[in-house]
C-alpha cells in the first residue's frame, strides 16, 4: 500500500475535522501521557498533563517572558503553562477550528490577556526574528514536511540562548519488515503523519538547525503505548465501537465506514517499535 505524503493543507483539514471529536475521545490533550510505571494509578488526562509539565519544566523561562507553542492543538498545554507560570504564550496551529477552540479555552480560563492563538504554518512563522524567549513543540513535528526547516524557523524567532523543548515519536530500529512498513504507511495516511524519523537523527538535526542539545531522553516505556501495549489500539477501537461515538449523529459515520476505520485502527498494533523522545536545546 502506498500513500501520498500529507501536505500542511491535508493536516489542516484532518485537524479541522477531528477537532471536536478529539476532545470527546482523547480529552483535551493531543499528546501521549507520561506514566511513572505500568501500574501507576492515573487517568489518561492526568498523565497527559504530567507530560506537559515534564516538558515545560525544561523551558527555563522567567516571569514576563514570551513562549511560542508550535502546533498547539486546542490549547490545553499553553493554558496549563500560563496557569503555572507568569508568562505570555502564543500558540500556532494549521487548523482554524483548533484556533477557535483554543482561544475559547484561554478566555474561559481568564487568560486571554496572556495566551493567544493564531492559524499559521510552522514552516513560515509570522513572527519577527528573536521575538520569543522559549519555544515548545509537543508531538507536532511529525505532521510537518521537513523538521530541519521548522527547527531553523523556530531558531530564527527565538532570541539567542532561548530554550526549545519538544517531544517526537521515533523509530527505534531502522530494520523493519515489509509488513510493518505497510502498517506504518497506513498509520501515516490515517493520522496525516509525514514522517517518523529513526531515533539517531536528533543530535545532528538539533545542531544543524542552530541549537545546542541539553537533553535527549527516550521515555517510550513511560507513555500510553507501553502502558497498554500494542493491544492499546484494539482497546481504543473496541471502546469506540461500544460507545457508538463515531456513528452518533454528531460524527455521522455509517456502520460500514466505522468498520473500515476501526479495522485500520486495530491493525496499528503491528506498528514497528517506537520510542518517544524528549528533547531540550537552546539557541546558540
Ligand atoms: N501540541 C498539542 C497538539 C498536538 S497535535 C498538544 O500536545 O495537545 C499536532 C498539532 O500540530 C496540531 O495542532 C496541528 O494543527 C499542528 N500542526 C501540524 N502541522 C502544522 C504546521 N505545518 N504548522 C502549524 N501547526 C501544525
Amino acid at each position: 500500500m502506498s500513500h501520498d505524503t500529507a501536505t500542511p493543507g491535508d493536516v489542516a483539514t484532518f485537524y479541522d475535522r477531528i477537532a471536536h471529536s478529539a476532545e470527546d475521545i482523547m480529552g483535551n490533550n493531543l499528546h501521549m501521557g507520561y506514566w511513572s510505571g505500568p501500574d501507576a494509578p492515573t487517568t489518561v488526562e492526568d498523565a497527559a498533563d504530567r507530560m506537559t509539565d515534564l516538558l515545560t519544566s525544561e523551558l527555563g523561562v522567567a516571569d514576563g517572558q514570551r513562549v511560542l507553542d508550535v502546533g498547539c492543538g486546542t490549547g490545553r498545554p499553553a493554558v496549563r503553562l500560563a496557569q503555572a507560570r507568569d508568562v505570555y504564550v502564543v500558540g500556532v496551529t494549521i487548523s482554524r477550528v483548533q484556533v477557535d477552540l483554543a482561544s475559547a479555552r484561554a478566555t474561559a480560563a481568564g487568560l486571554a490577556d496572556r495566551v493567544g492563538f493564531q492559524c499559521a504554518d510552522a514552516m513560515r512563522l509570522p513572527f519577527r526574528d528573536s521575538s520569543f524567549d522559549a519555544a515548545l513543540a509537543i508531538e507536532s513535528l511529525l505532521h510537518m514536511p521537513d523538521r530541519l526547516t521548522v527547527l531553523r524557523e523556530i531558531a530564527r524567532v527565538l532570541r539567542p540562548g532561548g530554550h526549545l523543548v519538544l517531544s517526537d515519536p521515533v523509530l527505534r530500529s531502522p530494520d523493519i519488515t515489509d509488513e510493518k512498513r505497510e502498517v506504518l504507511a497506513d498509520y501515516y495516511d490515517l493520522l496525516k503523519v509525514v514522517h517518523i524519523p529513526p531515533i539517531d537523527v536528533y543530535p545532528k538535526l538539533i545542531r544543524d538547525s542552530g541549537f545546542r542539545l541539553d537533553m535527549l531522553r527516550d521515555v517510550g516505556e513511560h507513555t500510553d503505548r507501553y502502558k497498554l501495549g500494542p493491544r492499546g489500539w484494539s482497546l481504543l477501537a473496541e471502546g469506540l465501537r461500544h460507545s457508538g461515538t463515531l456513528t452518533s449523529e454528531k460524527y455521522g459515520m455509517t456502520p460500514a465506514e466505522q468498520d473500515t476505520f476501526l479495522a485500520r485502527l486495530k491493525r496499528l498494533e503491528k506498528l514497528p517499535d517506537q520510542g518517544y523522545l524528549l528533547v531540550a536545546a537552546h539557541k546558540v
